[in-house]
């Protein structure tokens, strides 16, 4: 008889935060953490609808660009009570399809004020609250493309996400060390494919392409809340002695 049979998180923590929480990864993450009762900050830069599913005790919705240095103004601007937060997701992010030649320092300080910096930003924002909280955690989702080179925009990869999302790795493991004394961890999630907003700008996000198929032993691409479940266990008191580490949760993509 194995019908029943689970394996709980828990969460000692106080509340949490979710950048990038209107779409894709980030909505899903929120979502998943509210299911487990913590009441979830949804910021993104586009105020996101709230989730229906979750009262107004366990959502607060806010609208804030990542690259605000001021953002405990504008999260207690909306009500959010910034002593009470454990938990930080930095999902928010943007994908450029450039291709490598001419991409402009326009381009490049986007993209890296919004994946690297603006994730540093609510990192150094937050500090004095996850030093304070108990089982304080951060993750930063970055990307397989933080790894290895993908060039999904035929024929050239583009250079500024790539090293956007290797940056966001290393700031994990800076800051890894920085926070580590308080009690502090942070991890990154590398996802790969990803059905989501963002890849649908590559294509139909059903199935995946011939060219992408063989690189993917899973054979599909990832539901944003596989995402989401990955995220849940690092900030979780299961994950206590985590700290600096690297998730792929790619579908095997690597062994490819
Ligand atoms: P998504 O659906 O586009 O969600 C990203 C969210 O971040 C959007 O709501 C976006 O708003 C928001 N955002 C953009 N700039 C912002 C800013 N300056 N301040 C606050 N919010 C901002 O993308 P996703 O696929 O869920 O991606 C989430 C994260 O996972 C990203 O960091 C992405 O790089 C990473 N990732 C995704 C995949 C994948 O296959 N989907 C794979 C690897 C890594 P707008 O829509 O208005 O821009």
């Amino acid at each position: 008889m194995t019908a029943g049979r689970s394996f709980a998180l828990s969460f000692s923590g106080g509340d949490a935060v979710v950048t990038g929480a209107a779409s894709g990864i980030g909505a899903a993450t929120a979502a998943t953490l509210m299911s487990a009762g913590i009441r979830t900050i949804r910021l993104d830069i586009r105020q996101p609808d709230p989730d229906p599913n979750y009262g107004p005790e366990l959502q607060v919705c806010c609208a804030a660009d990542v690259r605000d240095t001021n953002l405990v103004a504008v999260l207690q601007a909306h009500g959010a009570n910034v002593g009470t937060i454990s938990y930080l997701v930095n999902c928010a992010g943007i994908i450029d399809n450039t291709g490598f030649a001419g991409v402009s320092r326009e381009q490049w300080a986007r993209c890296l004020e919004i994946n690297l910096i603006g994730a540093y930003n609510l990192i150094d924002a937050l500090t004095p609250s996850l030093r304070a909280a108990k089982a304080g955690a951060i993750v930063n989702i970055t990307s397989i493309e933080a790894h290895r080179v993908i060039a999904l925009s035929d024929p050239d990869p583009t250079p500024q996400y790539a090293a956007s999302k290797a940056g966001l790795r290393m700031l994990t493991q800076t800051s890894a060390r920085a926070l580590a004394a308080d009690g502090v961890r942070v991890n990154s999630i590398s996802p790969g494919f990803v059905a989501t907003p963002m890849a649908a700008t590559h294509g139909d996000t059903n199935s995946l392409p011939p060219t992408l198929a063989p690189r993917v032993p899973a054979g599909r691409f990832a539901r944003p809340d596989e995402i989401a479940s990955a995220a849940a266990f690092l900030l979780s008191d299961q994950a206590a002695y985590i700290t600096g580490s690297d998730l792929r949760v790619d579908g095997g993509f690597e062994l490819t």
